[in-house]
């Protein structure tokens, strides 16, 4: 699992959305949350936090989004080379899940259905760091 020191943004329109993930990942130990309200803010983020000390090592982002979705936040992320390798977690509801295989074909680490319980998310962000972390 990831460690609890994890430099996290949590990308999603909703505030609602963002603060149900949170009080998650708070309750997991997590301390270093970011959040940001779409894909172009979230890529703000993470180009200002590219230093070895602020780098951010997972995002967990909303699909549907004004301005970048989270589909297309995932395709910038995986163009260029430093983040590779970046855990990214894709939130998704019901009326995007046929278009899951598009998700894998452009890197997603793993997607969540919403609305989804506690156990699902924990167990999905276990899943996405074996992914990436364990051979
Ligand atoms: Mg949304």
């Amino acid at each position: 699992m990831f460690p609890p020191e994890t430099r996290i943004l949590v990308v999603d329109d909703m505030p609602s959305i963002r603060d149900l993930v949170k009080s998650h990942l708070k309750a997991m130990g997590f301390k270093h949350i970011q959040e940001a309200g779409d894909g172009e803010e979230a890529l703000r983020l993470l180009i200002q936090s590219n230093t070895p000390s602020s780098k951010i090592q997972l995002v967990i982002s909303d699909w549907n989004m004004p301005n970048m979705k989270g589909i297309d936040l995932l395709k910038h992320v995986r163009t260029n080379a430093e983040w590779t390798n970046l855990p990214f977690v894709l939130l998704t509801s019901e009326a995007e899940r046929d278009q899951v295989t598009e998700a894998v074909l452009a890197g997603a680490s793993q997607y969540i259905v919403k609305p989804f319980s506690a156990k699902i998310f924990e167990d999905k962000l276990k899943t996405a760091f074996q992914k990436h972390f364990k051979a």
